[in-house]
């Protein structure tokens, strides 16, 4: 799981594609936040800990970095300790703006990534019914299960 705030001046990137939108998703990356929420679950299937943990807010070189590589270095965690990605499902929490346009791209984007087909990932979206900060537009969040296999 993970959640940003949405500010203007920021770019809106979410499952490694750029949305139009009049607010960006704050944070010391890209803040993609369906991107984070799937390496957390990529990570936390193996006992790994965390995002911040891997590549913390701390370390310039992560400085607006693109989440796909993230992704693609917790891809090769994974790798290293015998394990693949099977299957991914996902839901992002948002009022604004609709993201079924953009499932199909999220899709293919991410099974590149972590080497699966786009028929193995599920991308859902929701808004929140106007309730709480994601209601308000004030952010958005994500959640993500991961199963994993042996290589
Ligand atoms: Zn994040």
């Amino acid at each position: 799981m993970d959640y940003h705030q949405l500010i203007t001046g920021r770019d809106l990137w979410i499952g490694g594609i750029k949305i139009p939108h009049s607010k960006g998703a704050l944070g010391h990356s890209d803040a993609d936040v369906l991107l984070h929420a799937i390496c957390d679950a990529m990570l936390g299937a193996l006992a790994l800990g965390d995002i911040g943990y891997h590549f913390p807010d701390t370390d310039a070189s992560f400085k607006d970095i693109d989440s796909k590589i993230l992704l693609k270095k917790c891809n090769e965690l994974i790798q290293a300790r015998g394990f693949k990605v099977i299957n991914i499902d996902s839901t992002i929490c948002l009022e604004a703006p609709k993201i079924k346009p953009y499932v199909t791209q999220m899709q293919q984007v991410i099974a590149s990534i972590v080497r699966v087909t786009p028929e193995d990932v599920s991308v859902k979206a929701t808004t929140t019914e106007e309730m709480g900060f994601v209601g308000r537009g004030e952010g958005l969040k994500a959640y993500a299960t991961v199963l994993l296999g042996s290589i």
